[in-house]
């Protein structure tokens, strides 16, 4: 059984939202100190590296991430390859791909995963996302949970639209994984965020095992 983990390492050099807090990790209690343990404290956006939205990232008044439905997280994905001359998936691009009639969990590699193979980078603001067009063609679908290799599902200049849509929605939507190493085709996944009260998002770690 082949396992790939297509979590990003959440380290100080990991590039983060323009705006929010680089990721920060400080041990408090160091045992080279005389400490009886090593202890680690975190400061971070939840939407630092490899993390699920909840609606309530852009929708107020709805629901947070510990609410988020577990069927949608594990089960059946589809990780879909698409050529470095996409600059932006729509609903003609998703028209050359040939999705099966129902999709519930589907994850898009881009020319945007090779970033991960140099985690320490400047944040790209160029990164490949969906429009509102290709988010409506997904829900025809049926999809539950969507995946994309950078930082957020929507265009960096212009966020609200996909996302208000798919999170209205109900969808899932899993952002940072990096799939460089994974051949398009399908798998399970396994997507656990951390279980966090009423917040927008929260890390995930994702694995998928080969079918
Ligand atoms: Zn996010």
């Amino acid at each position: 059984m082949k396992i790939y983990d297509i979590s990003l390492t959440l380290a100080p050099e990991l590039p983060v939202w323009p705006g929010d807090p680089k990721i920060f990790m400080e041990r408090l209690q160091k045992i080279e100190d005389g400490d009886a343990v090593n202890v680690t404290r975190l400061d971070f956006a939840v939407h630092a590296g490899t993390h699920v939205d909840a609606p309530v990232h852009w929708l107020a008044g709805t629901y947070g991430v510990d609410q988020l439905p577990l069927d949608a997280l594990v089960g059946p994905v589809l990780v879909v390859e698409l050529p470095d001359s996409v600059d932006l998936i729509t609903a003609d691009v998703l028209a050359q791909v040939n999705l099966p009639v129902i999709v519930e969990r589907i994850l898009f590699k881009t020319k945007n995963s090779a970033l991960w193979t140099k985690p320490e980078h400047e944040f790209q603001t160029g990164f490949v996302a969906l429009d509102e067009s290709a988010a409506r063609v997904l829900l025809e679908h049926g999809v539950k949970l969507i995946g994309v290799d950078y930082l957020s599902v929507a265009p960096f200049s212009n966020g609200r639209p996909t996302h208000e849509l798919l999170l209205g929605a109900g969808v899932v939507l899993l952002e940072g994984v990096n799939l460089w190493e994974v051949p398009p085709g399908n798998y399970e996944i396994y997507c656990l965020p951390v279980k966090l009260a009423g917040a927008d998002g929260a890390p995930a770690r994702t694995i998928l095992v080969e079918r």
